[in-house]
């Protein structure tokens, strides 16, 4: 039976969101967008905290963050359906509570010190993988850890890593046995701050609150009690990372279009030209129609994506595909939302032009466009999914 329904639960779960985002967060909009215009955050941590905190009060905590750690624990299609709504809003707000999926492969000595501050939210995270030789070729990396004693000399330089100024400890990933390579031969290091490591902001396009910075590990020595998993076990760790949600990413672009196209659908109805609304033109009804079938399309894409995690499939496949559409087709809503508001649009007045550079990251980051092409032609060339999708 296919049943496109939401339980009762899960209703009342988006319903509660989305009362949230529009109670708390869509006042915020304004003093957001002015205090980014002014180089600064667009929100203070205290602010991200209080608000925090207040969903906190309300239960909500830890979106996937299993129970025994105090959080919710929701399905994949719950957290869909949560993104959605919170990209309704460009204000950079996260529910606390949750930590990094692969940081719970940590062991016991090593939950206590970085996976339940995390949750708590009093340390923070960053995940260090790319470097400036090696984005999406990731297999290639050249940072190297050899050990000495009881310790680890990791040397090398990641770049673009997202939250690297704030952070306080690194999941770092550095070569430990050449000749194996991803193979084998890639371990993950939790390395904190102290233990050496430097950091540099990089300046980007779009407004981000973690703002990525590069990173320099210049001798730096970490116990071996700090090593994440196994020896040799980074490579999948960080296959891991990656791929803990990719349906995630065009779930909060597919929100963000739903409010740019009621922005530009409400503009259209009253911006009049030669004499009438321009919403009676037809090219500005095509923009509207085409947007909403490709929104309608991605929504289906994304849930079903989660779906498939829920029912504990490989949703590698659906993911790339899902987010593939997504980076493309949010980008090109964008731009039409653009177009539908002529020079208005343009300008620094109304948050499109904001949306426009935010959404443009999501064709390049956690997979380009051209690496989910690659993995999704492979898959069908090799045969490990089909053009006929899940139903075969
Ligand atoms: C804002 C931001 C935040 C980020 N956060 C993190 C983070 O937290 N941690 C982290 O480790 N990394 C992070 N990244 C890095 C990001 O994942 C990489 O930038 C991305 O994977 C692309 O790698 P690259 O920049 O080296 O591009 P390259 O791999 O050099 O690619 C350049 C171009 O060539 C294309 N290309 C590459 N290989 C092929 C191929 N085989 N076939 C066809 N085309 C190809 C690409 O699609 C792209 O168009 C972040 C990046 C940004 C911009």
């Amino acid at each position: 039976m296919v049943d496109f329904s939401l339980s009762d639960t899960e209703r009342d779960i988006r319903d509660w969101v989305r009362n949230f985002v529009q109670r708390e967060l869509v006042p915020l909009e304004p003093e957001v967008l002015r205090r980014e215009r002014a180089g600064e955050r667009g929100l203070t941590k205290q602010e991200q905290q209080d608000l925090q905190d207040k969903a906190k009060q309300a239960g909500f905590w830890g979106v996937q963050t299993p129970e025994e750690y105090g959080g919710m624990d929701l399905s994949a299609v719950m957290t869909a359906l949560i993104e959605i709504e919170l990209g309704r809003t460009f204000v950079p707000f996260r529910f606390g509570g949750s930590a990094d999926n692969i940081l719970f492969h940590a062991n016991e000595e090593q939950k206590q010190r970085y996976l339940l501050p995390t949750i708590e939210g009093t340390r923070k995270s960053c995940f260090a993988i790319t470097e400036p030789g090696a984005g999406s070729d990731a297999k290639n990396i050249r940072a190297t850890a050899h050990r000495d004693g009881d310790e680890w000399v990791i040397n090398g330089e990641k770049t673009f890593i997202t939250g690297g100024i704030d952070a306080d400890f690194t999941m770092v990933f550095a070569v430990t046995d050449k000749a194996k390579g991803a193979d084998g031969g890639v371990t993950c290091f939790l390395a904190d701050r102290d233990m050496g490591w430097t950091s540099e902001p990089i300046e980007i396009m779009g407004e981000w609150d973690r703002q990525p910075a590069s990173m320099v590990f210049d001798n730096v020595r970490v116990p071996h009690e700090n090593v994440l998993g196994e020896v040799g076990g980074g490579f999948k760790l960080a296959m891991q990372w990656i791929g803990r949600g990719r349906y995630m990413l065009p779930a909060r672009a597919l929100g963000g279009c739903e409010r740019l196209v009621e922005m530009g659908m409400d503009y259209a109805r009253n911006r009049e030209t030669f004499g009438a609304p321009i919403a009676d033109r037809q090219a500005i009804q095509w923009m509207i129609a085409d947007s909403a079938v490709e929104i309608e399309a991605l929504r289906w894409l994304v849930l079903q994506a989660a779906w498939q995690i829920d029912n504990g499939m490989d949703s590698r496949h659906a993911q790339s595909i899902a987010k593939l559409y997504g980076g493309t087709r949010a980008n090109e809503i964008v731009d039409r939302v653009m177009q539908m508001h002529g020079g208005m649009g343009y300008t620094r007045e109304l948050p499109v032009e904001r949306w426009y550079r935010d959404m443009r990251l999501l064709r390049i980051f956690e997979g380009t466009d051209e690496i989910q092409r690659r993995t999704v032609a492979r898959n069908l060339l090799k045969g490990h999914a089909s053009v006929s999708g899940v139903l075969g």
